[in-house]
């Protein structure tokens, strides 16, 4: 049993290095090999003994190698969000997302089946006579192993038990998204526009201060900036949080500070203005921070979630979703195609392909690499984004892209950190991008007026959207859309409580 264990460390070393959760995985294995080991240890008494002995070191062989198969493919221990993209996608689907993992790493799996089984089990299995001691002796040694396990919180390595977790997680997230969907509203809306498709494409953690377009010292843009002439560009727009679901939240929902319980989800007047939804995600669908966003895309009519491991781990870059986005935008009919992309969440350098790591600095501190790293992946973002809106142009349809941040980042700008967190806010945290490109056809709504200097915050998005897109409803206030001439600033308080204008002086460097 100790071959198996040896092997999956080695392996997992290969591929992640040395890293923390190899080590507690290695230690977590030969925990459970103690247990399997003390379980058998009771067994020579009992008739069929040696069969159960060696089913169970057949068990313990298949969840090893199945562990670690799944660490090779995808770089992730089993989690709940596997499981729904695997249920959620179809075989070719999860084939094309998994070509960026390196495949040909399954076949050291082999070298699993080097010792035969059989050879092995007559090792272990050893006669020991049965008796009360030993049986009491070995119940409280698989009770201490198992607290042991339970306490270090070792026991989160475990394949078996994780399963058995991810599983209860996807069927919770799965049960509060059927209730999410059975509190559907409808209501009256008036479409007065008629277009065609409406690309929304949600960015993560991405400021506008690391944007050439938007004055940064590098050019970290360059995509955007040829395209400039087609796009409004936006320079006084901010989130109302500095975290994904507080952010999201606001954004999909008629949710804000003065009504902060209105949950009318923007998407159902998409829907009931008769318009097809589709929700296109790079980004996980079970997950602590990822199951509010998930259940605000399940209105949508399709969703395709592409990943399913956490931010700092590998996760599929971006580019996943422009065939995906080709496809939807090829469909028939009036739709809305959301895109949640990864864009630049930390770990930053695993954002972005090898080509796109442009920026580098002399001095080799770790702050500058930070700096370089997330210059990178909005370098990443710029390309991904504005393939996007090359896509939307060659449909030459009646359309419009909008491109926007759930929340922005510190990335040393205002403070000697990188990050985004409500308990230490700076004013990058919020300051988000917001682009805007409408096809030459592209049907406006009679009071639509474009002032770029706008001081906006996403909160009202709902409004926005709907305005821009013709739909109207008595919920639906114009006053609250940046692209409207009856628009009216208003304060925009951060976190249910800062005035941000009075922040951002306060927080300048
Ligand atoms: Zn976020």
């Amino acid at each position: 049993m100790a071959y198996p264990i040896i092997l999956a460390f080695i392996l997992e070393i290969s591929i992640q290095g040395i890293g923390y959760s190899v080590f507690q995985n290695l230690i977590e294995n030969i925990l459970f090999a103690v247990l399997i080991f003390l379980a058998i240890n009771q067994l020579s008494g009992i008739k069929f003994g040696k069969k159960i002995a060696n089913i169970l070191i057949i068990f313990f062989y298949l969840i090893l190698i199945i562990e670690t198969g799944l660490f090779l493919l995808f770089q992730t221990r089993f989690n709940a969000s596997y499981i729904y993209v695997i249920l959620n996608t179809n075989y070719n689907e999860v084939k094309e997302f998994s070509s960026v993992y390196y495949n040909y790493n399954l076949f050291w799996l082999l070298l699993f089946l080097v010792p035969l089984l059989s050879v092995f089990s007559k090792k272990i299995y050893k006669q020991v006579k049965a008796n009360t001691i030993n049986l009491i002796g070995s119940l409280i040694l698989i009770v201490f192993v198992l607290s042991v396990l339970k306490f270090s919180e070792l026991i989160i390595y475990n394949l078996p038990y994780i399963a058995v977790k991810s599983y209860g997680q996807y069927q919770d997230q799965v049960n509060s998204i059927n209730t999410f969907k059975d509190q559907e509203e409808y209501f009256d809306t008036k479409l007065v526009t008629e277009n065609e498709t409406i690309v929304v494409v949600i960015g993560e953690s991405a400021t506008s201060k690391h944007m050439g377009i938007y004055g940064y010292h590098r050019e970290t843009t360059p995509r955007f900036s040829k395209l400039s002439d087609s796009l409004i560009v936006y320079n006084d727009v901010i989130s109302s949080h500095a975290y994904t679901t507080g952010s999201i939240y606001d954004i999909f929902t008629l949710s804000n500070y003065e009504n902060p319980k209105k949950s009318t989800p923007l998407i159902s007047f998409i829907k009931n203005a008769g318009y097809k939804v589709f929700w296109l995600s790079s980004q996980r669908p079970i997950g602590f921070h990822d199951n509010l966003v998930s259940r605000l895309a399940s209105a949508a009519d399709e969703s395709l979630f592409l990943n399913y491991n956490d931010y700092l781990n590998k996760t599929p870059y971006d580019e996943v979703l422009l065939p995906k986005l080709k496809e939807k935008l090829t469909i028939e009919g009036k739709k809305v195609i959301f895109v949640n992309i990864t864009g630049n969440h930390y770990a930053y350098e695993k954002r972005y392909p090898k080509e796109f790591d442009k920026f580098s600095s002399d001095n080799n501190t770790k702050k500058s690499k930070i700096i370089d790293t997330y210059d990178n992946a909005i370098l990443y973002t710029d390309f991904v984004v504005s393939e996007m809106i090359k896509t939307v142009q060659q449909e030459e349809l009646k359309s419009a892209l909008i491109y926007f941040s759930d929340h922005g980042e510190e990335v040393y700008d205002t403070s000697d950190f990188f990050g985004h967190f409500e308990d230490k806010p700076t004013s990058t945290m919020y300051e988000v991008p917001f682009l805007v490109y409408m096809s030459p056809s592209f049907e406006r709504p009679l009071d639509f007026t474009i002032d770029e200097s706008r001081a906006y915050m996403l909160d009202d998005f709902p409004h926005s959207l709907t305005h821009f897109m013709g739909i109207e409803s008595d919920l639906l206030k114009k006053e609250r859309s940046i692209f409207s001439d009856k628009f009216k600033a208003r304060k925009r308080i951060i976190q249910d409580s800062l005035d941000f204008n009075t922040f951002k002086l306060l927080n300048k460097k």
